[in-house]
């Protein structure tokens, strides 16, 4: 059978993964075996929610209505219902629903009325509490396929320690990135030297491995020093696959969906209040911004070296009528050249125009030039991928390091 279960958190704490990893030990207490702890990560844009759009999935064998009955009572001892947009959902199902569902919850949006009509058809036992929309996710993490998959490791705190300052290690975090990247990956951004993998909210979380495989998370895992953990989980997951991308094309974009779009750069790219970077790129006759937020940092030198007349890839959220990049595809760099009225040969001094098509002209001595000065701009942007670092990577963007998607 499969378990999905979805929106039991608050901003004050819990985490669907943590209730699924004590539903897991639960279940096997009671002699089930379970095959698979799964993580999905949906919609990154869905406004409702929490964190990171996460649902979950366990893959169990033993009596399914044993097994509702406690995944039911586990919700309700440990889902965070003092919270007003917390609606959890709960599907226990022998079969599995139609994969299009998840499809659509990871690149779009869904109804709970679709996520009930999907349950029904494949005659899943479901529950929703309060408006139900755990469903929503519950319903994905059940139907999901992955044709790319990656591994995390959550390591949880012992409750008794929930809401006080973590207590990880921070040089074993370093050592663990140094001695399995890019077989793991997000544990920390060695460039800004900041810890990725150890949450601030005051979830249950402790701290989280990713990777290829749950080897390498695991060996990553060993190296790492913190207060005594409660327990930890592998989970698979569809984190860094790009599972959310859509090819789109400038002019036909929707708001709230993630694409691939490619294009041209036609605008030199500026920096805004706050240090945000844009610039806009046509796919023939439809321009579309590109923005690379404050948060991205290092990403955007890469942005600000941007000429008109590139040919790129943009890649990212199509939100407020911007594409938010999380990668890019240098695909050619275009001719880059300044034009400048001419020097003087006599008086080394700048020419001035002398009207629309009618050359240049020196102010002091009057000598005349029929062509601009024209330079070729020296590029050091080469063609190429660049993505923003680990501390702004959104779980589901693919990393680099796992090699290129196309
Ligand atoms: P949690 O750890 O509780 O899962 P979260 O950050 O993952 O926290 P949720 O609290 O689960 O977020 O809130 C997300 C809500 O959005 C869930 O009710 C889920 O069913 C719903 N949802 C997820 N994907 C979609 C989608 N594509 N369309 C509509 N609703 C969605």
């Amino acid at each position: 059978m499969l378990i999905g279960i979805d929106d039991t958190d608050s901003p004050q704490g819990m985490c669907t993964t943590y209730l699924g990893a004590v539903l897991a030990r639960r279940l096997i207490r009671e002699h089930m075996q379970v095959k698979e702890a799964r993580l999905v990560r949906l919609n990154p844009n869905v406004t409702w929610k929490t964190r990171g759009n996460a649902a979950i999935a366990l893959h169990a064998e033993g009596n399914a209505d044993r097994a509702f009955e406690i995944a039911c009572a586990t919700v309700e001892e440990l889902a965070d219902f003092s919270c007003g947009n917390t609606n959890p959902g709960l599907v226990v199902t022998g079969e599995q629903p139609d994969p299009a569902f998840y499809r659509r919850a990871v690149k779009d949006f869904c109804e709970i009325d679709d996520a009930i009509r999907v349950l029904d058809d494949s005659g899943a036992r479901y529950r929703g509490w309060k408006n139900g929309r755990g469903l929503i996710g519950a319903t994905a993490a059940v139907a999901s396929d992955l044709p790319d998959r990656t591994s995390e490791i959550l390591v949880y705190r012992k409750p008794e320690r929930w809401g006080t300052p973590r207590n990880v290690d921070c040089q074993s975090l370093f050592d663990a990135e140094r001695a399995t990247f890019p077989h793991t990956w997000d544990t920390v951004d060695v460039i800004n030297d900041v810890v990725v993998c150890v949450p601030h909210t005051p979830d249950p979380v402790l701290f989280g491995i990713r990777g290829e495989s749950p080897a390498w998370v695991m060996h990553a895992r060993q190296m790492i020093r913190s207060e005594p953990p409660g327990i930890e989980q592998i989970w698979v997951t569809n984190q860094g696959t790009d599972a959310h991308l859509l090819p789109g094309k400038a002019g036909h974009l929707h708001e709230l969906l993630s694409y691939t779009v490619p294009g041209n750069v036609t605008s030199v790219p500026g920096t805004h209040a706050g240090g945000h970077v844009s610039f806009i790129m046509k796919d023939g006759d439809f321009p579309v911004r590109c923005m690379a937020y404050e948060p991205t940092k290092n990403f955007r030198h890469i942005v600000r070296q941007l000429l008109p007349g590139d040919e790129v890839i943009a890649v990212g959220s199509f939100k407020k009528g911007s594409i938010n990049l999380e990668k890019i595809k240098v695909v050619s760099l275009g001719e880059a050249e300044t034009v400048r009225p001419p020097l003087c040969t006599v008086c080394k001094k700048r020419m001035t125009s002398d009207g629309k098509g009618k050359g240049w002209k020196c102010k002091k001595c009057g000598a005349r030039a029929a062509e601009p000065e024209v330079r070729e701009i020296s590029r050091v942007l080469a063609p190429g991928w660049y993505e923003v670092p680990p501390t702004a990577r959104r779980h589901l963007a693919r990393p680099l390091c796992r090699g290129l998607s196309e």
